[in-house]
């Protein structure tokens, strides 16, 4: 059975969309979550409301900055004086323009990068030597995407590069870190439907129906398929599988 009493999770952008579902999911199971959000306190504070205030704790937290990070990992940790899952969750999905000017080009990769590879190392690097200096052990699940595999759209070359990014790193820490007792996974979404998704589709009206078209399935994943795996590698249920990724597509691409 999964269950996180007595434990402390960290769930980057917790506010909405997949870390929301992940942080009711944790609390659900009798965990203590720490919902970080970029901006958006309206959405931290309906999600902190719902799972009830004495089991959560809301860090804000621009991890478009370098090394914010590890503010954010100072805040969650004087809460309880410990985290024993880490969840990197937040992340943005930008296009870039190839054929643009360079100057933009260049932004959007350095923004894309910061905030979905970047902030995510500092937060494994912070977790990891938490553990080391504590000796215990603990749970990192780093959200990755279907494009690490199998690439994005000609738009996105920084958001599949980002999450290619995220699965040698989950892999390299699994390796390195597994005998000290910390486990390290992925989980690969394909479409899920929240904001990030509605966005795009509020540009591009077809998108959505070109979408589910694609999908055996026959729809996109609701986020609680996401939070549900991600509670289930946390949980230490399967620690032997360290290092691996659970896909999440309906099918649309199977490894
Ligand atoms: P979402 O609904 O757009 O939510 C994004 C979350 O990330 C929000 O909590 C947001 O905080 C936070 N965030 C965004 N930019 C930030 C920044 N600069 N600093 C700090 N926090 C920031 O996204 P989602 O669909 O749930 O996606 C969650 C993860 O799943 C992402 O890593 C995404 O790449 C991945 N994923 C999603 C899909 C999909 O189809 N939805 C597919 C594959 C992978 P605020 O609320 O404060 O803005």
């Amino acid at each position: 059975m999964i269950d996180f009493t007595g434990k402390v999770a960290l769930v980057t952008g917790g506010s909405r969309g997949i870390g929301a579902a992940t942080v009711k999911a944790i609390a659900a199971a009798g965990g203590s979550v720490v919902i970080h959000y970029g901006s958006n306190k309206e959405a931290a504070m309906r999600v902190a409301n719902e799972v009830g205030d004495e089991n959560c704790h809301t860090v804000k937290c621009d991890l478009s900055v370098l090394a914010a990070a590890n503010a954010l990992w100072d805040d969650a940790l004087a809460w309880k004086s410990r985290i024993d899952v880490v969840v990197n969750n937040a992340g943005i999905y930008c296009a870039e323009n190839r054929a643009g000017p360079e100057a933009d080009w260049h932004k959007v990769w350095q923004r894309t990068l910061q905030v979905n590879l970047m902030a995510t190392a500092d937060l494994c690097r912070a977790a990891i030597n938490h553990w080391r200096n504590r000796k215990s052990g603990g749970a990192i699940v780093n959200v990755a995407s279907r494009a690490a595999f199998r690439g994005d759209s000609p738009d996105h070359w920084s958001y599949a590069a980002s999450k290619g990014g995220i699965i040698s790193l989950t892999k390299t820490l699994a390796r390195a870190y597994s005998s000290a007792g910390i486990y390290t996974y992925a989980v690969a979404p394909g479409f899920v439907l929240t904001d990030m998704v509605l966005e795009e589709f509020e540009r591009d009206p077809g998108a959505r129906a070109r979408v589910v078209s694609e999908i055996p399935y026959g729809d996109m994943a609701p986020a609680s398929d996401v939070a549900n795996a991600i509670c289930f590698l946390a949980s230490g249920l399967a620690t032997h599988a360290t290092g691996q990724t659970i896909d999440i597509n309906g099918a649309s691409y199977v490894r």
